[in-house]
């Protein structure tokens, strides 16, 4: 199962972490929930593929260490999501559909 794109709603604004919203639950380091808001990554499907920091046209993605998580010990944070152009080519690339990406969620939370 991928990101849940209505996790605004479903889940709670925990904090702030590597320049982005965090939204838990949220226990390190096994449990690290979505990073982000308008470019969101589920931290715990992620498994550092890389796609999206290859493919991304703005680079809105940087690699963050998240040693002892169960998938990977890094994570594709999206830190200049507020450089995106929407572009969508991260949702596509991501093999484990890590990724959503909504510019209206702001608006919405
Ligand atoms: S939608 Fe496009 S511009 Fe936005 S983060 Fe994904 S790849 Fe980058």
């Amino acid at each position: 199962m991928g990101i849940d794109p209505n996790f605004e709603r479903n889940l709670e604004r925990t904090g702030e972490e590597h320049d982005v919203d965090v939204w838990g639950p949220v226990e390190p380091p096994e449990k690290l929930g979505v990073r982000g808001t308008h470019v969101a990554v589920d931290f715990d499907i992620c498994l550092a593929d890389g796609a999206c920091l290859e493919d991304c046209p703005v680079d809105v993605f940087e690699w963050v260490d998240t040693p002892g998580h169960p998938e990977s010990d890094r994570k594709a944070n999206p830190t200049d999501e507020d450089q995106c152009i929407d572009c969508m080519l991260c949702v596509d690339v991501c093999p484990v559909d890590a990724i959503d990406v909504d510019p209206g969620r702001e608006n919405r939370i």
